[in-house]
């Protein structure tokens, strides 16, 4: 199975009868890299299928003849195209499946090509990858987490937990919120496991919007107390979610429905935004800072980092990833990457908040160093709201019984 890289570029810059050209070209080249008794299709747009008939009926032998010839068909399509008169560069990405003794039916064997042609453009494109049964596990086990997920959402299997986030004198500040899915079957799944696939398939949208509700109904809660009115929360934001059109005014929305303060809510971002439509997210941003909402750049330092677009973006705080919090006091490089962002941040008027603070020989190390807000298990873990506010709101023992909100 053979899929053009970057096809549609080439219809988008040189037009579609220059793009009709090269797969003609493409074609020619397939059939001429072949045997007469094999088979070559088109299978639409800038898919091609090549068959490879009789070959050594032992697989690994067999297996070897076919990557011969998938190697031989890259090496065509790497030679430069001409067209339009000048030099054009095309490369293919394929997928291979052996099939003989197994009974499998036309879809099932294009299916198996075709995700082996996916591996091939997730290893960088221009190459080739062979099907195999792991592969398929793990494509099935996806699509049943997907399926769980989406069960989970409905089901309220999804709950919120908060981690304290405290001053240098371990004063609440306020919280993050946390996402978890008490799955039936496995228990409590971290976020690590299904976010990456909730942004896949677009139940990030829900997912964020629930977690989003159940910050902004919490924040009205501690507004309804003296003790805890003062706090904020922090909500993760996935770029998907972000960029999605409607997502200023939902957001606007959560705080109005329960009549939450706007200037206690937080959103977390992370440094992927800044690949996207870089004027698109300042604008989105500027739209909900109006309105007193704050913003955080998540993970700092573990992505793309441009100092340009940090002193754009209308940030309040940026919070260093655990990385390298975690080996502050034993690795030189991660302690002078924090002490940097330490000093970047204070020159730009970000606040900053340390992540993953496990031990009192990393808060004197950050507190030494400029750092005035702190997140980590020394302070508390993730927890639900009730065992959050049992830990670390419940009143002195002289303050009368049920002083703390929930
Ligand atoms: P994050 O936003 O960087 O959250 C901090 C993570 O560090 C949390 O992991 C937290 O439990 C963990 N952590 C906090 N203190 C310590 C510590 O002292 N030591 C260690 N080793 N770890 C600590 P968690 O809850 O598993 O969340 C993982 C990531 O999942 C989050 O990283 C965030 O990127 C994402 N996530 C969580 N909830 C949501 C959500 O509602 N929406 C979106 N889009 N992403 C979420
Ligand atoms: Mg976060
Ligand atoms: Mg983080």
């Amino acid at each position: 199975f053979i899929d053009l890289d970057n096809f549609k570029a080439v219809n988008d810059t040189l037009g579609h009868d220059m793009g009709d050209q090269l797969l003609a070209q493409v074609a020619a080249r397939l059939v001429a890299s072949v045997r007469e008794a094999d088979t070559v299709a088109r299978f639409g747009g800038d898919e091609f299928v090549v068959m490879l008939e009789a070959l050594a009926p032992d697989i690994q032998d067999a297996a070897t003849q076919a990557e011969t010839v998938a190697e031989k068909l890259l090496a065509s399509l790497n030679q430069p195209f001409e067209l339009d008169g000048g030099q054009h560069y095309s490369t293919p990405s394929i997928g291979i499946t052996l099939f003989g003794d197994e009974r499998l039916s036309v879809d099932e064997l294009l299916k198996r090509a075709d995700l082996a042609m996916y591996q091939a453009k997730a290893a960088g494109r221009n190459t080739q990858r062979f099907f195999d049964p792991d592969m398929q596990a793990a494509v099935n086990a996806r699509s049943n987490l997907e399926a769980d997920l989406r069960q989970g959402l409905a089901r309220g299997e999804l709950l919120v937990h908060y981690q304290p986030v405290v001053d240098h004198q371990a004063r609440l500040l306020g919280a993050e919120a946390l996402v978890r899915w008490r799955h039936p079957q496995r228990g409590m799944i971290s976020p690590a496991e299904f976010i990456p696939l909730a942004e896949q398939t677009g139940l990030i949208l829900p997912l964020g919007q629930y977690v989003l509700q159940t910050a902004c109904e919490q924040l009205q809660r501690w507004s309804q107390q003296s003790a805890t009115a003062h706090l904020s929360i922090s909500v993760n934001v996935s770029a998907r979610q972000f960029r999605q059109s409607g997502f200023v005014a939902e957001v606007l929305q959560a705080l109005r429905s329960h009549q939450a303060d706007p200037r206690k809510l937080k959103l977390e971002l992370t440094e992927s935004l800044l690949l996207g439509d870089i004027e698109d997210t300042i604008a989105r941003m500027e739209q909900l800072k109006g309105e007193g909402v704050g913003f955080a750049l998540d993970d700092f330092g573990t992505g793309y980092s441009s100092l340009s677009y940090l002193k754009r973006l209308p940030l309040d705080q940026v919070k260093i990833d655990q990385g390298f919090v975690r080996d502050v006091l034993t690795d030189p490089n991660d302690a002078a990457i924090v002490r940097t962002i330490l000093a970047l941040a204070h020159s730009l008027d970000l606040q900053v908040v340390a992540e993953g603070v496990e031990t009192a020989g990393q808060l004197t190390f950050l507190r030494l160093h400029g750092c005035e807000a702190f997140q980590g298990y020394l302070f508390g873990r993730p927890e639900p709201i009730d065992k959050f506010a049992a830990d670390l709101l419940a009143p002195p023992a002289s303050a009368p019984a049920g002083g703390a909100a929930p």
